[in-house]
Parts: C-alpha cells; sequence; structure tokens
C-alpha cells in the first residue's frame, strides 16, 4: 500500500472529499514518476545553474497548489479569523518592505495571502509564490498574538529570502507540475498525524520530505531575519522566546503527531541558542512578567479568537457541549475584569451553545462579554461580530446594527449575510458592488453578491457574480463555463434586464469571457511548456 493510499483509506469519508482524492491521485502519480526520473529526462526543461527558480515561475507554481487548496474541503474562509491574521501579517509585510527584505519586484509577482485550514494540529507553513498556510490549531494554541506573528514572521521570512525559490530550483529536474503534487502530497499527509508518521515510515514520502525541507541555515537565517521583522512591526519580543518554549515542550514530549510543525521545523539547539541570545542582545529576556494594560486587552481579543479556531476545528456535537461547560464554569463575579482565559472560554460557549441551538444561553453569555467589552474598546469589534452572529443563528432578522468598525472585511460580510437572512437583497448588493469593485479577489462576497443577484431576479447579473468568484479562486475553467452560460442566456433574450443596463452587463460579460478565454489560452500553453 503506497502512502497516500494509506492515507485515504484512513480518511474519514463524507461528502465533498473529491477535492482530496483528485490531490493525493496526483500525489501517487508523482511519487511514481519520481521513482524513475530518467524515463522523461531527456525532455525536461534545463533551467541551468541559476540558483533561484525565477519569481513568475515561482508564483504560477504557487498559484496551481493554491487552486488545489481553494477546492479542498478544509480550506477555510473564517472572515473573523481573517481579518485577526491580516491585523498581524499587515504589519509584518509592512516592516519588511521598509527594512528591505522584501523588494518592490517580488511584492508585485507574489500573491501575499494567508490561508486559513481547517485542521486541528499545530502548523503554519510557506508555499511557493507568496501563499502561507496556518492551521487552525496553531491560532488556537497560542497564547498571544505575538507568538503568532513570531510564527507568521519566520515563514513570511522564507519566502522573501527566497528559500522556497531555492529549493526549487534544487529541484529543477522536476516538472513543475510534479513539483506541485510533491507539495500537495505532503500537505495531504500532513493533514492526518497517525497517517503522516506512517507515510514517512513508508520511505517514499522521507524522500519528498527531504527534498521540500528547508536547510538548517535557512531555518537559521528565517529565524534571524523573522525576528527583525516581528520587532520592527512592534511585537512583543518575548513572543519569539515564548512561542520557541512551546514548541520546545512539545518536542520532549515527543508529541510531534500534533505538531507537524516541529516535523518541518526541527529545533536544533544552534536555533534555541541563537534566539534566547537574540533576545538577551535585545534586554528584554526579563520583561516577560511586566505585559502592558494594552497587552493585557491584546491578549484577551486574542483568546477569544483562539476560543473560535478552537470551535471551528472540532464542530462535534461533544466538542460543542465541551466548550459550553467550560464556559459556564466561569465565575460571575468575572465579567468586569475577565482574565484571557474566561473571555476565550465564554467566546467559544455563545459560539457552541448557537450551534446547540440553544440560543438563549448563547445570549447569556455573550452578554457577559459585552459588559466587559464597555471598558475595553478593543474588545467591542469581536463581540459586535459574535452578536450579529448569534443573531443569525437564533433566526432574528432585526436590521443589521452599525458596527464599530463597519469597514471590515467581517463586518461588510457578516452584515451582507445578515441582510440576505432578513430578506433586504437590495442592500446586500448596494454594499457589496462597493465592496467587490476594490476586492474584486473577494470569492466569499462574490458568492453572497451573487445570491443576492438572483434573490431580485438579476439572473445575468448573479452569473457573472459566480464567475468572479471562481476566477478569485483560480478556477478558470469553471469560471469559463459560467460566462458562457451567461452569453447564451443573453442570445436567447430570455434575461429580464432591459435597457441600457442590460447592454452594460451584457459587454462586461463578454469583455470578460474573452479575457478568461485568453487566460485558459495561455495556461494552456504555459502547462505544455512546462510538460
Ligand atoms: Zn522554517
Amino acid at each position: 500500500m503506497t502512502p497516500s493510499e494509506f492515507i485515504k483509506r484512513k480518511r474519514p469519508v463524507a461528502h465533498g472529499r473529491q477535492a482530496l482524492a483528485a490531490i493525493l491521485l496526483i500525489a501517487s502519480a508523482s511519487f511514481s514518476q519520481a521513482q524513475a526520473p530518467t524515463r522523461s529526462g531527456g525532455s525536461l526543461p534545463v533551467l541551468g545553474d541559476t540558483s533561484e527558480l525565477p519569481a513568475s515561475a515561482e508564483r504560477r507554481l504557487g498559484d496551481r497548489i493554491a487552486s488545489s487548496i481553494y477546492r479542498d474541503p478544509d480550506y477555510l474562509d473564517d472572515p473573523v479569523l481573517g481579518d485577526y491574521l491580516q491585523g498581524i501579517w499587515q504589519p509584518l509585510m509592512t516592516a519588511a518592505r521598509a527594512r528591505g527584505d522584501l523588494s518592490a519586484d517580488l511584492e508585485e509577482r507574489f500573491a501575499w495571502e494567508v490561508m486559513l485550514i481547517r485542521n486541528r494540529t499545530i502548523n503554519a507553513f510557506a508555499l511557493p509564490g507568496g501563499y502561507l498556510g496556518v492551521h487552525l490549531g496553531l491560532i488556537g494554541v497560542v497564547e498571544s498574538r505575538d507568538e503568532l506573528a513570531s510564527v507568521l514572521a519566520h515563514e513570511l521570512s522564507h519566502v522573501t529570502q527566497r528559500h522556497i525559490s531555492r529549493l526549487m530550483s534544487k529541484q529543477s529536474q522536476q516538472m513543475p507540475w510534479m513539483l506541485a503534487a510533491m507539495i500537495l502530497g505532503m500537505m495531504a499527509a500532513s493533514k492526518n498525524p497517525d497517517a503522516a508518521n506512517a507515510a514517512i515510515a513508508g520511505g517514499q514520502a522521507i524522500a519528498v520530505q527531504n527534498q521540500l525541507n528547508f536547510s538548517r541555515d535557512m531555518e537559521r537565517e528565517a529565524d534571524r531575519v523573522g525576528f527583525g521583522v516581528m520587532a520592527d512591526a512592534g511585537f512583543e519580543k518575548q513572543g519569539f522566546a515564548t512561542m520557541f518554549d512551546k514548541l520546545q515542550q512539545a518536542s520532549r514530549l515527543n508529541d510531534n503527531g500534533s505538531y507537524p510543525y516541529l516535523r518541518s521545523h526541527p529545533l536544533t539547539t544552534e536555533r534555541i541558542g541563537e534566539a534566547k541570545g537574540r533576545l538577551q542582545l535585545e534586554g528584554s529576556a526579563s520583561s516577560a512578567s511586566a505585559v502592558s494594560a494594552e497587552g493585557v486587552r491584546a491578549r484577551v481579543v486574542h483568546a477569544m479568537m483562539a476560543g473560535r479556531a478552537r470551535l471551528l476545528g472540532d464542530v462535534s456535537t461533544e466538542a460543542l457541549r465541551q466548550l459550553l461547560a467550560q464556559a459556564q464554569r466561569v465565575p460571575l463575579s468575572a465579567a468586569e475584569g475577565l482574565k484571557p482565559r474566561e473571555a476565550g472560554a465564554l467566546y467559544a460557549g455563545a459560539l457552541a451553545a448557537a450551534r446547540l441551538r440553544e440560543h438563549s444561553q448563547a445570549r447569556s453569555l455573550a452578554d457577559r462579554l459585552t459588559t466587559a467589552a464597555a471598558a475595553s474598546p478593543s474588545m467591542v469589534n469581536a463581540v459586535e461580530l459574535l452578536s450579529l452572529e448569534l443573531d443569525m443563528a437564533a433566526g432574528r432578522a432585526a436590521p443589521a446594527p452599525k458596527l464599530a468598525n463597519g469597514k471590515s472585511r467581517a463586518a461588510v460580510l457578516l452584515q451582507s449575510q445578515a441582510d440576505l437572512a432578513a430578506g433586504r437583497p437590495q442592500d446586500v448588493s448596494d454594499r457589496l458592488q462597493t465592496w467587490v469593485s476594490t476586492h474584486p479577489k473577494d470569492a466569499m462576497a462574490w458568492q453572497l453578491l451573487a445570491t443576492a443577484q438572483g434573490q431580485q431576479g438579476q439572473t445575468l447579473r448573479a452569473i457573472r457574480s459566480d464567475a468572479e468568484s471562481r476566477v478569485a479562486q483560480l478556477d478558470f475553467g469553471a469560471a469559463r463555463d459560467r460566462f458562457k452560460a451567461a452569453q447564451d442566456l443573453m442570445r436567447s433574450g430570455r434575461d429580464t434586464g432591459s435597457g441600457a443596463s442590460a447592454h452594460i452587463d451584457g459587454s462586461i460579460i463578454d469583455t470578460r469571457a474573452r479575457e478568461i478565454d485568453q487566460l485558459l489560452r495561455e495556461q494552456a500553453l504555459q502547462e505544455k511548456l512546462d510538460r
């Protein structure tokens, strides 16, 4: 049995697993190809002695991988956690840019996208082309945004230091599609801790993983550069040390199963020593006990987001019951000065209660957070969004409330969902038309817009929005099918649109259909060259 067959067998069978199955299929094909590299060796493109894969080629490789991830049921677009991650990611990008670690050229060519993966194990990884993956398990286990920042800064530095391109160019005898398949295969293997161990014992996967792992020197460089980026971005440097402690503890317990991060990032004595030395040099090693008032508030918000990640990582009834019980154990007297752990428990408990359809319970837990948030402005945004979610879950069709941070992506999308549920599609169209004009790659926004347009009988526009959501997730084939369907509808004259607006819709659809056709042709040509 090949490792991937083993994984396939171990995976729980559920609907919507086709994407993963497809990934595994490609992966097993690539394993067998990798065994006989000489067979087609003569026709492979030679990249020469360049030490780096060109940025454009690395991005193409990344796009291939990303388009598979988008279709995987474990890819998760949670706008609330997404905004939280962006609040950490954007300052890191700004700092990397200011330090000269991130060139303007690389910034423009790469995607710089952080993808959330529905997986309870502790992991984060950098992919070719500026895509990063973060497991829910990592967010659920770190105790501060600074710890999360230390991991993201490290991964960001692997990308900016072109470690990935150097690894990939070492593999330049492999075809790009095969590289993509290898990476996807490793990711699939890492999804199930038991299966991953078995796969690694299986031998073939060891070879693949060793080829794709960063060298010790690269790890040390990512630590060094990442530390600088994180410090310049204004995060507590201590987060770097406490994250190391956490990983060290896990590695002592030999907890590699739930910490795949340790497999790809072995903690060597040099790494630990250098990290400690850096902190001492900066003179911040002793500041662990002195957390500022602002720092404490940030920890409370982080604890709520960690609670959300834990909930989304396991929505079984048993797990929801456990989260609810934890929330109910938070003493009532705590409401005023909630400790981070208590706020996290109340937040996760409220969401769990809503999923268990215990809506009044959910509301009373959330109300305690609202009371606490009155004294802590940084909590307000998270608590307001929670409240909106609970209203939706309970089927309350009240008009979407004004939110303190109404311009955030989470606010825009959650309010749109609430308006859709309450039968106000016109409001949704108005809000999201503006949003997608500045965020054209927001697949979820396009999807919601398509629903709102469909509800208003704007079939042509709805199909176009649906098509755009496929484009945003790099599924150009599906997008072309939809644009074609829209064109057929126009020609049949059955669409309800009329006059000038129908004409404008029609010309937009024709233009976009041509652009996507062109994209697909270029992609097919590139694939021929890659082979
Ligand atoms: Zn690393």
